[in-house]
């Protein structure tokens, strides 16, 4: 089969046509968090022909990953492969003719320009609002598009953001949700919810780098799959006295060194604050007496029961079983170091 007709059906929505194909082909994009949505974005993008992708995860591949997040196997699973690693994996045997860069990180104010930098637009695929903020600041310092979505349960939302032409996440969620909300833990999630978000931050990523920028819908919808209720409602002006994009106070990006996490709907905390490569063979001997110790050349893991303990090259670790960050804490300075 010619690879000219790769992208024939694609090509023959009159919308895109060869020429919004060609603008595909050119354009760069980075998918913030490659759980169930970014999954999505990934593989849909990298089928529609968007040249270079940029995949930014922090975590590995876990068994209960499986249920919603296409891209990953059970071997992956199995491995403990990081999420951005084995996604490239997948993506090159889907599209050979595009760029893929894996990037095993915590995005971070420290991180960011070199994260988030050099593209044309940001899709996010993230499960917390602390990364959103930070991905919100850095597109409209930088003028650079990016798609809100979020699901839980049946339900989700998702919202386009054009810096300089509409309201910003900000100006639409001055603060963070408050109270408990409902995670992907304790309430679940259907992989029909975070598709069909997926779907329309893909599709409003298709039109602005088609170059149909003006045919994205300017509306916040909420969908709830279980009900079969979908909502939309116009997406509020710009606020003229929003933090962000009215009065340019980019205070997220401005942020120093953050305390250890616990991480959003697990049992498990991460600690980032360490920001110093770790030779992943020299511990695995050093601690192949104390525990079980599984390495491969992205990440090493070690229990100790009742914990388990995720080790990547930069110095990150994810320690599973508490949600103490102090019991973390004294894990990772007992046997990684302080
Ligand atoms: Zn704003």
């Amino acid at each position: 089969m010619p690879e000219s007709d790769r992208y024939s059906r694609q090509e023959r929505f009159a919308p895109l046509g060869p020429d919004g194909q060609r603008k595909l082909g050119e354009a760069r994009v980075v998918i913030v968090g490659c759980g169930a949505l970014g999954t999505y974005h990934a593989a849909a993008l990298a089928r529609a022909g968007v040249g270079f992708l940029r995949i930014v995860d922090r975590d590995y591949v876990e068994l209960n990953n499986l249920q919603r997040q296409w891209l990953y196997e059970e071997t992956d699973a199995v491995e403990g492969l990081p999420k951005a690693v084995a996604a490239a994996r997948h993506l090159a045997r889907v599209n050979s003719g595009i760029s893929v860069e894996p990037v095993v990180a915590d995005l971070t104010a420290a991180n960011a320009d070199e994260l988030l930098g050099g593209v044309d637009l940001l899709l996010d695929g993230t499960d917390n609002f602390e990364t959103r903020y930070l991905v919100n600041e850095y597109a409209v310092r930088e003028r650079i598009p990016w798609i809100y979505g979020g699901a839980v349960g049946s339900y989700g939302i998702a919202m386009p953001v054009l810096p300089g032409e509409t309201a910003c996440l900000v100006c639409v969620y001055p603060d963070p949700p408050s109270g408990v909300q409902p995670t992907c833990e304790t309430a679940g999630v259907l992989a029909t919810a975070t598709t069909v978000i997926g779907a329309l931050q893909v599709t409003m990523a298709m039109q602005i780098l088609s170059g149909h920028r003006e045919s994205v819908p300017r509306r916040i919808t909420t969908i709830d799959l279980w009900t079969g209720v979908l909502r939309q409602v116009a997406q509020p002006a710009r606020d003229p006295e929003c933090v962000v994009c009215g009065r340019g106070i980019f205070e997220q990006l401005l942020g120093g060194k953050r305390a250890p996490i616990s991480l959003c709907g697990r049992n498990a905390v991460q600690i980032h604050e360490r920001n110093r490569p770790v030779d992943l063979p020299a511990l695995g001997r050093a601690l192949a007496p104390l525990g079980a110790v599984r390495a491969n050349e992205f990440a090493l893991r070690f229990f100790i029961a009742p914990y388990e303990m995720t080790v990547f090259p930069d110095g990150r670790a994810i320690i599973k079983g508490t949600q103490d960050t102090g019991v973390a804490r004294s894990l990772y300075a007992r046997y990684v170091g302080a």
